[in-house]
């Protein structure tokens, strides 16, 4: 990266040539007249392919990996991870017909998440997807479902365990929680299990999200597989599944290290060599979105005017936190910080100025860069946020005072 580099574009993965970002080999100008409009999501595919590779080389060869879809459910996506991953993880009937549109198979597919409804366990089951049933109520709504359908279902329970994951940007374990079944309850759990004649398929331990540190991760995996090791006794029937979790964040603002995947592989490795007697019939997963996606994909805007009002500049874009929420600081962060932004035919432009960066929408909430110094743009040109290859367009309010929508492309 030459001087002129916005800052904190060392977060940037995409290549450069004569001043454009390329991505899936074709200059960002380019790509948005193929688009035909802005904005737009543009996701790399050989980056996903890549990031899948990576990973594997430093996991455990045994371990089977899957991709939480509601981090990017965009169909040509999940197409794509389909041919790379071991199986996905879904959140709602949804995002099931996405999953079961593509060529994996539904007994690599799990369901997990509060408040399933009995039609989508309904259609889960008929479908053959795991359950991981987060209540008790919720087993004796898979019984009543299963009874209806003629069928079994296969069902994991989803524990809420008494650790949570350390440094972790969304704890999602660990005290009181809406997710999963407390560990202190899960005798009684497994119990009603074998009442209700289920077919028992192991434990979904998912502690956060988020994690850039290697030993918080290590940590929880380590809890997460000796606590399945010590239940394994209290199981009607051997555990054939054990999903760990993730939580395996990405670097969006500087000073934020990318997490030691190298370090989390070999640990992984040792403990699941260490509680294999316990576990002899178990397939441990490990389930990752964020990971995966989030920095194969950028947002793309325009520019549609520039202006200054009392000493600072504004670049007006033609996007803006109804497409990417994350982006404007308002999804789940505490204090707002810039994502990495650049004009993406202009990486090379030695002339910098410092910018806010604000969206159509007529909120002072809809910011996509604060104070940031870039190359000097103009009415036109492309601004790109890197990193939105996850919790971009879905997690985002699109119908938020009645914009146009963006279009999302796999390159
Ligand atoms: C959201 C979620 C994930 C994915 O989290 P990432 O931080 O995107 O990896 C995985 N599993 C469950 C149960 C989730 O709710």
């Amino acid at each position: 990266m030459n001087s002129a580099a916005p800052i904190h574009a060392d977060i940037n993965t995409f290549p450069i040539a004569n001043g454009q970002l390329m991505l899936g080999g074709i200059p960002l100008s380019q790509l948005a007249q193929r688009v035909g409009q802005t904005p737009f999501y543009a996701y790399d595919r050989q980056a996903l392919t890549q990031r899948v590779l990576d990973l594997r080389k430093n996991m455990p060869a045994e371990l089977k990996i899957h991709y939480a879809m509601k981090a990017n459910p965009m169909p040509a996506v999940v197409q794509h991870m389909a041919t790379l991953v071991d199986g996905f993880d879904l959140a709602s009937a949804g995002e099931m017909k996405v999953a079961l549109d593509t060529p994996m198979p539904a007994a690599h597919i799990s369901f997990a998440g509060p408040g399933k409804r009995p039609q989508e366990l309904s259609q889960a089951i008929a479908a053959g997807v795991t359950l991981n049933a987060e209540s008790f109520h919720e087993l004796n709504t898979i019984a009543e479902q299963c009874q209806a359908l003629g069928l079994n279902a296969k069902v994991a329970i989803r524990i809420n365990p008494a650790f949570e994951l350390k440094a972790s940007g969304m704890k999602m374990g660990g005290g009181p929680k809406q997710f999963g079944i407390d560990e202190e309850q899960l005798p009684d759990a497994l119990r009603l299990i074998k009442a209700l004649d289920l077919d028992f398929q192991g434990f979904h331990i998912y502690s956060g999200s988020q994690n850039l540190k290697a030993e918080s991760i290590i940590d929880a995996q380590k809890k997460s597989l000796q606590l399945a090791a010590r239940l394994a006794e209290h199981c009607p029937t051997p555990i054939r599944k054990l999903n760990i979790g993730g939580g395996f964040g990405i670097p969006y603002f500087p000073g934020d290290t990318p997490l030691e995947i190298g370090q989390v592989g070999k640990a992984l490795g040792e403990q699941m060599a260490a509680t294999k007697h316990a576990l002899p019939e178990a397939e441990i997963i490990i389930e990752l979105g964020r990971y995966l996606v989030g920095e194969a994909g950028i947002y793309v805007t325009r520019i549609i005017d520039k202006k200054n009002s009392r000493g600072q500049t504004f670049l007006i874009v033609d996007g803006g936190l109804h497409h990417h929420l994350a982006a404007s600081g308002n999804f789940g962060q505490v204090i707002r910080k810039n994502y990495p932004v650049a004009i993406g035919n202009k990486m090379d432009f030695a002339e910098h100025e410092t910018v806010n960066i604000v969206g159509p929408l007529c909120t002072p909430l809809d910011i996509l860069a604060d104070k940031m110094a870039l190359p000097k743009a103009e009415i036109g040109d492309l601004v790109v946020i890197f990193q939105s290859g996850a919790y971009g367009y879905t997690a985002s309010p699109a119908r938020f005072l009645s914009q146009p929508d963006a279009l999302e492309i796999l390159a």
